[in-house]
């Protein structure tokens, strides 16, 4: 029976996009000593990036890294900005 078929599928697809872990940082952005959060921008502030010290526009995806675990040293970055900072440092695998 492909009706069936079709319900099961409906009901698979719309969980795909809501249960996208949200927040959830790739894992090449994550080192020792920094908390990196991946953000959507939705909320529709502008930030400045610290990596190119260019604004962040609101509903921009990137990063947000904290560093040392204080809340305080928390920065919006551009999400490639992130990776080439990372290789600065030489943090990256
Ligand atoms: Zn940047």
């Amino acid at each position: 029976m492909p009706r069936k078929h079709r319900a099961a599928r409906e009901r698979e697809a719309p969980l795909a996009a809501p249960d996208r872990p949200r927040g959830v940082a790739p894992e090449w952005a994550s080192a020792e000593g920094v908390r990196v959060q991946a953000v959507t921008g939705e909320k529709g502030k502008t930030y400045r990036c610290p990596g190119c010290q260019q604004e962040i526009r609101p509903g921009t995806p990137h990063l947000v890294v904290m560093e040392h675990e204080d809340v305080g040293f928390r920065r919006h970055w551009h999400t490639p900005c992130w990776r080439s900072e990372l290789r600065r440092r030489g943090l990256s695998a």
